[in-house]
């Protein structure tokens, strides 16, 4: 491998740990553009190709999550078992971690077409700001 090569990998490699550091820091479920926004404060070079392409790559291994909304898909890099809030008004997503917490029963659980891994509960309504 020549000098080129190594170069291009390292820059790469902080790419991907500055998107993935950014998706799983933040509070709030950033879009694919806010992640790029976020990003290109620290990578001023970065492509918005290059951010969707990573959190594409992140979320096919499973170290990120996707929120697919009407509109636009927002992505969370907190993995531990809760649900989401969505606004139909605003759009805004909310962790809900204290709702449903009887729905653990059905991890594991075996149903006739397999055995469940995993499961996502979103919520649809109208949040507090929006409802004033
Ligand atoms: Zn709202
Ligand atoms: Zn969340």
């Amino acid at each position: 491998m020549n000098g080129k090569n190594i170069a291009e990998e390292e820059r790469m490699t902080s790419q991907k740990e500055i998107v993935l550091d950014y998706v799983k820091n933040t509070k709030c479920h950033p879009s694919a553009q806010k992640v790029y926004t976020e990003t290109k404060r620290l990578l001023p070079r970065i492509s918005k190709a290059t951010v969707y392409r990573i959190l594409n790559n992140f979320k096919d291994k499973g170290e990120i999550q996707e929120i697919a909304t009407k509109n636009i898909t927002f992505f969370d890099g907190d993995l531990s078992s809760h649900s989401h809030f969505i606004c139909q008004a605003c759009g805004t997503v909310f962790d809900i971690f204290d709702e449903c917490s009887k729905c653990n029963i059905i991890k594991n659980k075996k149903l006739k077409v397999g055995k469940i891994n995993n499961y996502r509960i979103y919520f649809y309504g109208i949040c507090k700001k929006c409802k004033k």
